[in-house]
Order: structure tokens, then sequence, then C-alpha cells
């Protein structure tokens, strides 16, 4: 009984939430390989075959892949699927665009977003936004699941994977990759930064000007909550919470955010929630292990700039 992980990448390195997969993937105690797609993926199946635990790369190169499409990765991990007991993935955008496609073609049940794996056929699952977690069994042949990254902790490195190559179907054609247009920064990526700065939409347009500073002093990155994405004053690839990126960072650091349940949802696993909000009641405080209730627009700059000094 063996494990695939659906790899993510960005062309050079795994991407962290694939080594935290790698670390959830323990729990079947079975062997564990590596589906990587890609074009020109040399220079990362290498970074892949030394991640401990993993005992094979399957490498699949074609220029199609360059820019995976759901239904082209759906289609290589049905091929595959019936050679194993377990089929899992970081519960990412790619993955949760893949793996659902890949379970109909298998005609199995998935399940999604697992925050622990209890028996090899037995996972906990939070549902409305984290106020719940269902214990739910899955008695499909093969298991097809996402886990919660933060939930698991990351494979290190120090592994001798083999790599092997195997064929790419041909493209599905139900649809194309045209354009992709990316935010660039040097701060680190939200979902595995070790300090996340958030704003809500109180920070109005001055999001970025308040905000950034502190995070350039704290090496962190920024989030933000829906309130300010839907507003405009922060892009959309920043949203904490249900239904934008899950973070669990050693150090959250709220300002001007209420606490609403949904933002909760994507933040409350951090190890340190410092809170800075102008109501003592919002209920960002009950979650919060430092609270300051004060005007962010003078804290944040007095810390940012007690922090330079
Ligand atoms: C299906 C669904 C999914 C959702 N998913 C998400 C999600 O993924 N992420 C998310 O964040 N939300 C999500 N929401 C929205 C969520 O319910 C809240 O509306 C949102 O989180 C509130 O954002 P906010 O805290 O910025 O705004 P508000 O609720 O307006 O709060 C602003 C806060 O700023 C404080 N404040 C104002 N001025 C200052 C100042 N000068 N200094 C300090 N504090 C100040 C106020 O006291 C207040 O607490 C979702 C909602 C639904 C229905």
């Amino acid at each position: 009984m063996s494990v695939l992980i659906l790899a993510e990448h960005d062309g050079r390195q795994l991407k962290q939430a694939t080594r935290q997969a790698v670390g959830a993937a323990q729990a079947w105690g079975a062997p564990v390989d590596l589906l990587l797609l890609g074009s020109d993926t040399a220079t990362v199946a290498a970074d892949a075959a030394t991640v401990a635990g993993v005992a094979r790369v399957l490498r699949v190169d074609a220029p199609h892949l360059a820019h995976p499409l759901a239904e082209d990765v759906a289609n290589v991990i049905a091929n595959l699927a019936r050679d194993y007991k377990v089929v899992l993935a970081a519960h990412t955008a790619f993955a949760k665009s893949a793996l659902p496609r890949a379970a109909a073609l298998l005609d199995v049940a998935m399940v999604a977003d697992a925050v622990a794996i209890t028996a090899p056929n037995t996972y906990v699952r939070p549902m409305y936004a984290g106020n719940v977690h269902a214990t739910v069994q899955n008695d499909e042949p093969i298991q097809l699941l996402t886990v919660r990254a933060t939930a698991f902790a990351a494979a290190g490195s120090g592994g001798a994977a083999t790599v092997t190559t195997l064929a790419a179907p041909a493209p599905s054609e139900l649809a194309r990759w045209v354009d992709e247009s990316r935010s660039v920064s040097d701060r680190p990526e939200l979902a595995s930064a070790r300090v996340v700065i958030s704003g809500g939409r109180s920070l109005g347009e001055r999001f970025e000007a308040v905000l950034g500073p502190l995070a350039q002093q704290l090496g962190g990155a920024l989030g933000a909550t829906r309130a300010a994405v839907d507003a405009g004053f922060a892009p959309n690839d920043i949203q904490v919470g249900q239904t934008g990126t899950v973070v669990a960072p050693e150090l959250y650091i709220a300002a001007g955010v209420s606490g609403a349940a949904q933002h909760l949802a994507g933040m409350k696993d951090s190890k340190v929630i410092v809170a800075i909000n102008l109501d003592p009641d919002a209920a960002i405080f009950q979650v919060a292990d430092y609270g300051l209730v004060a005007d962010l627009f003078e804290a944040v700059p007095q810390l940012t700039a007690a922090l330079k000094n």
C-alpha cells in the first residue's frame, strides 16, 4: 500500500505545502511517491528527490504541462491512481481544482481539507468556518484527499529518492492556458510565512503604506480580511480566512481586524496572535494572546519605529 502525493513547485523548488503533505502521508507508514508535473522539471525533480520520506519521484514532463491545467493533471492522476491506496495533496487552489476531477474520473468520493488523520481511512476536517470539527470515514478503495498543510509538520531534507520519468498523456484540449498575471513580491509566501501582518478594511487606501514597513521590518508576509480585499484596498491573493488562505505562522498581527468567524477560520492556529483594534469588544481579542486597544494609524508606525531602533 503506497501513497501518491501531487507535488506543487515553482519550477525550481517544491512548495513548503508539499513538504507538509509528505509529513501528513507518514500517517500511513507506507512508501511515498511524489508526482511532479511540469515542463523542464529536472531541477525541481532533484530537489524533490532529497525530501525525507519520499521513495520515488514520478516526473511527468511535457510542454503542455508548463502551465498545468486541472483537466490534464486529473488525467495523469487518474491514470496512476489505481496503483495506489492513497492519493493526497495540500489543500491549495491547484489541488482543489485537480483532485475532485480525478475523483470523478475514478468514480470515488474524496475528502477535502483534512486537519488530522486518525486511521488509514478516517479524517478530521473543519466545517462551518472551523466552528465544528467532523470526523469522517471514507470507505472507497482509493483514498483521495487534500490536507490542510499548516496542520502537519513539513518533511525535512536528506532523502535520496529515485527519479522516474513517465510519459505524459496527450493534452485534454478541454481547456487552454491563455495568460496569467502574478503579483511579484520579495516578501515570503503568505501560506508558509513565519510572520503575517494582516489588516482590515479600516486601513483604506493606506493599507500598504501603513502595514508594508512593519512587514518589511519583521520579514513577514501581508494578509488582509475579505472586506479589505472586496473594497480593493488589498489584492485578492493575500486574503486570509475561510475563503482565502489558511495560515498558522509563529506570529500573526491583526491590525483593524474585527475577528469575524470567517477570518478566524484562517488564522486562529497561529502560535502568537497580536491584535490592535479601537474597539475593546472586538471578537479578535478573544483569540489574541496580546491585545492593544488603540488607533492602528498611531500604533503600527510606532511599533515599526520601535523595531527599527
Ligand atoms: C461566506 C463568507 C466567507 C467569508 N470569508 C472570509 C475570509 O476568508 N476572510 C475574511 O477576512 N472575511 C471573510 N468573510 C467576511 C467576514 O464575515 C467579515 O465581514 C470580514 O472579515 C470583516 O473584515 P474587517 O475586519 O476588515 O472589517 P469590519 O468588520 O468592518 O471591521 C473593521 C474593524 O476595524 C476596527 N477599526 C476601525 N478603525 C480602526 C483604527 N483606526 N484602528 C484600529 N482599529 C480600527 C473596528 O473596530 C473593527 O473591528 C466571509 C464572509 C462570508 C459570508
